[in-house]
């Protein structure tokens, strides 16, 4: 069992001033949670006194950290709920639905072998009906499209070669959603570094990052996870001298901060190595170290949504910012609202009502700014924004790529 480690998390620095309740996003649309405030700290005083304590509504929280964000007291309010539903869960089996819907790697390895078919037996609404009346999984939410051919199976066959060959060297954590759904993304980073001179590389191992098991309970499957990709990680870093990108600000929060304080797996050798693509091509280009040179004829109007674990980072100014240097790129800064899908949450029916409401604002203000497409770098956000609003979202990078001039770029960086 997982330990609250309460001076880390200081919820005795509490000074009770609210704050964040007034940014909770699902405090804001339900009475039936009592928000982080109660939940958080408050609560922590009275199961330090009764153990057994434990109010359910705390599985309402979507970890979306934002409480932590405004907390002037620095008060760790998330992980105080988490640790206090891991200890409540301790030895509970998780559902059926919620063992399939946090085996990101099962399922898409599964649904890979048969992506046509699995894809349209998700769209039709006979399924739709018998996961929502079997399963509890919501009729009304799209699932995300399985590719037919995964992003490591495309990356051996056309890209491992040439990557040699390259002077500078990353490794890539890819994730469950570009391995199985999405290879576009990690192809659009590869075309993006290789044209600056970066050869791009694959971990020895990699597995899910386990955020999807951590919010549903699955804390030990999580655990063994978290240490394969650590030590695989610790493997590029030290061994090849290469940092780690990601382009999922989940797979990259989870694997720098949950890691240590959900799982107690120590990362600290290693936690700086971990970055996402658009910070570390930032400080390329802002140390002079790279030239991106853009199509001339590109022309877009695009609206970014800060993801709740990359504003919890603090790291979308790097993805804001790269984009912006895109001269054809008109980008609208949306306010930064949660799309309320938090992972599996939205996908479970009892959620999917309060899922949609707490999404409701940012589903407006990205249909006011009357743009072509939305960026962001989470993939579940990405799902929740196109399911709700009909725009295409796509990752920063690709959208950096989509707009690179691949020669030009390669001829600027001496290739
Ligand atoms: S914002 Fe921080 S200090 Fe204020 S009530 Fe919440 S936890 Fe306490
Ligand atoms: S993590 Fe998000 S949902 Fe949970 S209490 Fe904090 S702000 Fe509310």
């Amino acid at each position: 069992m997982q330990t609250c480690n309460l001076s880390e998390h200081n919820f005795e620095q509490c000074t009770k001033c609210s704050i964040c309740t007034t940014v909770c996003p699902v405090a804001a649309v339900t009475t039936d949670y009592p928000g982080p405030k109660q939940a958080g700290p408050d609560g922590e005083r009275y199961r330090l006194k009764d153990p057994a304590y434990f109010d359910k509504a705390l599985k309402l929280c979507l970890n979306c950290k934002r409480c932590e964000v405004a907390c002037p007291s620095g008060v760790h309010i998330a992980d105080i709920i988490q640790h206090a539903r891991m200890r409540a869960t301790e030895g509970q089996r998780a559902s059926l639905r919620d063992t399939l819907l946090a085996n990101t790697d099962l399922l898409g390895t599964m649904a890979n072998l048969v992506a046509p078919v699995a894809n349209t037996a998700l769209g039709l609404s006979p399924t739709k009906l018998v996961m929502d009346s079997v399963m509890a999984i919501d009729k009304h939410r799209t699932f995300p499209a399985y590719s037919r051919q995964k992003f490591e199976t495309w990356y051996k066959r056309h890209a491992a070669k040439e990557q040699d060959a390259f002077a500078h060297h990353v490794s890539y954590f890819h994730g469950c959603y570009v391995n199985y759904n999405f290879p576009k993304l990690g192809q659009d980073l590869v075309k993006l570094l290789n044209a600056v001179g970066y050869g791009v590389h694959l971990l020895d191992k990699e597995q899910c990052c386990g955020v999807a098991l951590i919010a549903n309970g699955l804390y030990k499957q999580a655990k063994r996870q978290a240490r394969v990709n650590i030590d695989n990680i610790r493997k590029s870093v030290t061994r090849d001298n290469r940092v780690v990108l990601t382009t999922s600000s989940s797979c990259t929060f989870n694997m720098r901060d949950e890691y240590p304080a959900m799982l107690g797996i120590d990362n600290a050798d290693v936690r700086d190595s971990i970055s996402l693509a658009t910070k570390f091509i930032y400080h390329l280009v802002d140390e002079e170290k790279i030239k991106l040179i853009f199509k001339q004829d590109y022309k877009k109007r695009i609206a970014y949504h800060t993801a709740c674990h990359i504003q919890r980072m603090g790291w979308q100014l790097f993805s804001i910012e790269m984009m912006r240097m895109i001269p054809g790129l008109e980008l609208i800064e949306l306010e930064q609202e949660c799309c309320g899908i938090s992972g599996t949450y939205g996908f479970k029916k009892e959620n999917y009502e309060r899922s949609q409401a707490i999404g409701s604002a940012l589903f407006k203000s990205i249909e006011q700014a009357q743009v072509e497409a939305v960026a962001t770098d989470c993939e579940t956000c990405k799902w929740q924004i196109e399911m709700s609003t009909g725009l295409p979202v796509e990752n920063p990078i690709s959208v950096l790529a989509d707009a690179l001039d691949v020669e030009a770029t390669r001829k600027a960086n001496g290739l």
